[in-house]
C-alpha cells in the first residue's frame, strides 16, 4: 500500500470508528479548542492521576475529517503516558507537521499519527491537524479544569 492510500485509510478509519469520541463525566481537565479557519470545534477531556499519568481521554465536538481523526490518534498516543511524555510527543508532532522532522524513524513513537506527515505539504490543513495537540498542550500547561478556556491556534 502506498503512503497516500495508507493515510486515507487511517483517516477514514478514525472518522468512521473513533476510539475516544464521547463525553467523560469525571474528567480532571476539559478544554475547548477551535480552529475558525476551518470550523473545527472540539472539547478535549483528560483524566490525570496523582502521578501525572493520563489514564483516560475523550473528545467530542465537530470538525473536518483531519481534525477529528488527528485528535483520536493523539489520544491513542497519550493515554497511559505521563503529561511530560505527552508534551514531548506534542512537540514532535508539531515539528513533523511543520516539515521539520526529516528522520522518519523519529516518528515511530507517534504511531498512526505519523500518517499525517504529508499535511506539511497542505498548509491550509495544518491547523486542523494540530488542533487536538495544541488544545492538549494548553490544557496541561495551564491546568484548566473548566471548559471556559478557548484555545487559539492562529499563530502558525
Ligand atoms: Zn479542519
Amino acid at each position: 500500500m502506498d503512503v497516500k492510500s495508507l493515510y486515507a485509510e487511517i483517516l477514514n478509519e478514525h472518522n468512521l470508528n473513533p476510539s475516544h469520541k464521547g463525553v467523560m463525566q469525571d474528567a480532571s481537565l476539559t478544554l475547548r479548542g477551535v480552529n475558525p479557519s476551518c470550523g473545527d470545534n472540539i472539547y478535549l477531556q483528560l483524566k490525570v492521576d496523582e502521578k501525572g499519568v493520563i489514564t483516560e481521554g475523550s473528545f467530542n465536538g465537530s470538525g473536518c475529517a483531519i481534525s477529528q481523526a488527528s485528535v483520536d490518534m493523539m489520544l491513542d498516543d497519550i493515554i497511559g503516558k505521563t503529561t511530560e511524555e505527552a508534551l514531548r510527543l506534542s512537540a514532535l508532532f508539531t515539528d513533523m507537521i511543520h516539515g521539520k522532522v526529516s528522520d522518519d524513524s523519529a516518528l515511530e513513537e507517534l504511531d498512526e499519527a505519523a500518517s499525517l506527515k504529508n499535511i506539511s505539504f497542505m498548509p491550509a490543513r495544518v491547523k486542523c491537524a494540530v488542533l487536538g495537540w495544541h488544545t492538549m498542550e494548553e490544557m496541561l500547561k495551564n491546568g484548566k479544569s473548566e471548559g471556559q478556556g478557548q484555545a487559539s491556534h492562529c499563530n502558525i
